[in-house]
């Protein structure tokens, strides 16, 4: 085995399953191994590398301001905290926003202040808040995002988890006007579903349910963690319907592949409950990951990422549904984000696809996911179209 796989194994514990391979280099979207070998990569750290590998100009951001300070903490002020809040409202739309590391916990600040809004504004009796979520969601594995999992493999044996927190099928509007109570606070969902298999909602779903917010005055909270900055062909996934949720989370892309930052991103009449000590984090906005994310999205629009990825993302859908093989059910997509689900297991067709030199890999069992960097250039494009339609085609 793998020495760098046999040492990391040794010492982890076993709650992943990566791909035997040990990435040990990567520039844009392209890695390289322990072994020497090559790779297109459409894992992109799960779309966190929306801008590419060590993109220089992130790069350079994070070099020169790790000269300068890298640390201040929230007992005092950055000279760039306000410069990336200032950037990041503007783009949104929103007024307030407030910085954490990992997109677990922009969740969790998420569901904290829907509760405090409630209570604070709307009236409800913080206890008894209820959040409605999709099932087959995905926003994270610590405590409070894990409470809004509808999968109990993964809540299975970790006790007492949060809230009062309802399922609906994503796609299913009158099933979610039917959870709806009097204490109902927010209605939380990815636009498109990620780790769920690349699911889109039928059109206007996320308008009727933005609708019915409005009607029964309920938060809706976008968890564009995975979808947003770009992804799927749009700078927020939510635009597709031209829907301005209440709360945007964002994080992955948002620190540009070097360095954790995830953000809440809503206006005052919602941020306003919270006050000194109601909620915070150590490493939330410092000085090093202000940088690094005010030069992520600098590159997002520099690059007109988003576009890029509305036009490499219709080539690369066009190209796999042309594939004619009865194991496929559904070739389904938007932008650089797309879904090949299968009628059976995906795993060795992902080995296969693997060993031919591009990176990806199954989520749900049946459905291959890619996710390249929106920086991926037009021949890598074909390239994957043929390499996955002749390993299919020849199954
Ligand atoms: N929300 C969504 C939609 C995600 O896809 C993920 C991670 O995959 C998360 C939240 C959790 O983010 P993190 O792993 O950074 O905590």
């Amino acid at each position: 085995m793998n020495q760098f796989i046999e040492l990391t194994e040794k010492y982890s514990p076993n709650n992943y399953s990566p791909l035997n391979i040990v990435l040990t280099e990567g520039k844009g979207a392209h890695v390289k191994d322990s072994d020497g070998n090559t790779y297109i990569d459409c894992v992109s750290g799960f779309s966190v590398l929306n801008q590419g590998h060590s993109h220089p100009k992130i790069v350079q951001a994070f070099l020169d301001q790790s000269q300068k300070i890298t640390m201040t903490s929230r007992a005092l002020y950055s000279d760039n905290l306000g410069v990336w809040e200032e950037k990041i409202c503007k783009l949104a739309n929103k007024n307030k926003v407030l910085p954490m590391n990992t997109g677990t916990e922009a969740v969790e600040t998420a569901i904290k202040v829907a509760t405090k809004w409630g209570q604070d504004i709307k009236g409800v009796n913080a206890d008894d808040a209820e959040i409605i979520a999709m099932e087959g969601n995905f926003h994270g594995r610590t405590i409070g995002s894990l409470s809004l999992s509808s999968n109990e493999a993964y809540k299975k044996g970790f006790g007492v988890l949060a809230g009062n927190i309802k399922y609906s099928e994503f796609g299913n509007v009158e099933q979610i006007a039917s959870l709806i109570t009097p204490q109902t606070t927010a209605i939380i969902m990815e636009p498109i579903q990620g780790e769920g298999g690349v699911n889109i909602p039928p059109k206007h779903f996320i308008k009727d349910v933005k609708a019915l917010c409005e009607e029964h005055e309920i938060l809706l909270i976008a968890d564009e963690i995975q979808v947003g900055l770009g992804r799927t062909g749009k700078m927020f996934a939510m635009e597709w319907e031209e829907v301005e949720p209440d709360m945007y989370l964002l994080g992955k892309a948002l620190g540009g592949g070097l360095y954790p930052i995830s953000a809440v991103v809503a206006n005052d009449d919602i941020m306003q409950v919270l006050t000194p000590g109601t909620h915070g984090s150590t490493f939330g906005g410092n000085p090093l990951a202000c940088a690094v994310s005010i030069a992520s999205l600098d590159v997002l629009i520099d690059e007109s990422l988003p576009e890029r990825s509305e036009q490499l993302g219709e080539k690369l859908l066009k190209g796999l549904q042309k594939i004619d093989s009865s194991i496929i059910k559904e070739v389904r997509g938007r932008g650089l984000f797309i879904g090949i689900e299968l009628n059976e297991n995906a795993q060795s067709i992902v080995s296969s696809i693997n060993e031919q030199g591009i990176l990806c890999k199954e989520t749900q069992g049946n459905i291959i996911r890619l996710a390249p960097p929106l920086v991926i250039e037009e021949d890598d494009i074909d390239t994957i179209i043929n390499v996955i339609t002749q390993t299919i085609e020849e199954k």
